[in-house]
């Protein structure tokens, strides 16, 4: 559904102490409101910190991967059943980190959102072009198959989707999209997205949001909010992103 929302990506990062310090000063600083939402998405060894320490709290939290199984013999997955029983609201699937080193394929991406909405979790299907394809001119091309894997494997269900744009030569990198560049993919992503009946869906921008560019890029008509890397290490960036 859209509305504001803003998610931390802590990637492989964090330990118990730090954890409890970040985790302690978001709940002191966030002022909810009901249409401005905010979640952290944790390494999955902290997700029972993240569980006690924001339960009572309006910030919810998620992982950054979720198994396109059930159950079985799939050593090292985690499956999307497992994280409800931790109180996740939220997977991530599809960031670009999977996909260029852990092999992750438009296929498989949709097969765990797919997982994710079974279990009663809101995947944040990441979509995004490299450098070369954007200098190709393929970013929509890009986009729209790793959009389409999606839609086609989640059926009706598209409208409980968050997808998340995140041009892989942002990431991390420092270098953000443009907010005009940001807004033409998601008015693309959101067009596509209507002819499924899912126009409703939260879009977030994300690719090097600090607290200075957070912003002029949520100005935009289509961009509902971020998903931050690096900056949602430190409370007080990650907090100004979101009031922004
Ligand atoms: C991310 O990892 O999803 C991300 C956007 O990273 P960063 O904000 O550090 O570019």
């Amino acid at each position: 559904m859209r509305g504001k929302l803003v998610v931390g990506n802590w990637k492989m990062n964090g330990g118990l102490a730090a954890n409890s310090a970040l985790l302690s000063e978001l709940i002191a600083g966030w002022k909810p409101l009901p249409s401005r939402q905010i979640a952290v998405c944790v390494p999955y060894p902290y997700l029972a910190q993240a569980a006690a320490a924001l339960g009572a709290s309006p910030i919810a939290w998620g992982a950054q991967d979720v198994s396109e199984h059930a159950s079985g013999a799939y050593t090292g997955e985690v499956s999307a059943g497992m994280l409800v029983e931790f109180g996740c609201r939220y997977a991530i699937v599809g960031h670009s980190e999977r996909r260029q080193y852990y092999g992750d394929t438009d296929a498989g991406v949709a097969a765990k959102a797919v997982a994710a909405l079974a279990a009663g979790l809101t995947p944040i299907a990441c979509v995004g072009e490299t450098l070369a394809e954007r200098d190709a001119g393929a970013t929509m091309a890009v986009v729209l198959r790793q959009l389409q894997a999606v839609l086609a494997a989640v059926g009706a269900n598209a409208a409980k989707l968050v997808v998340a744009y995140e041009p892989v030569w942002a990431i991390g990198t420092g270098r953000t999209a443009s907010p005009e560049e940001a807004q033409a993919v998601h008015a693309g992503l959101r067009a596509r997205l209507a002819q499924d009946g899912a126009a409703d869906v939260a879009l977030l921008y994300g690719g090097s949001v600090k607290a200075d560019n957070a912003k002029a890029l949520f100005a935009m008509a289509d961009i509902d909010g971020g998903l931050i890397g690096g900056a949602a290490l430190k409370a007080t960036e990650f907090l100004a992103i979101a009031r922004a």
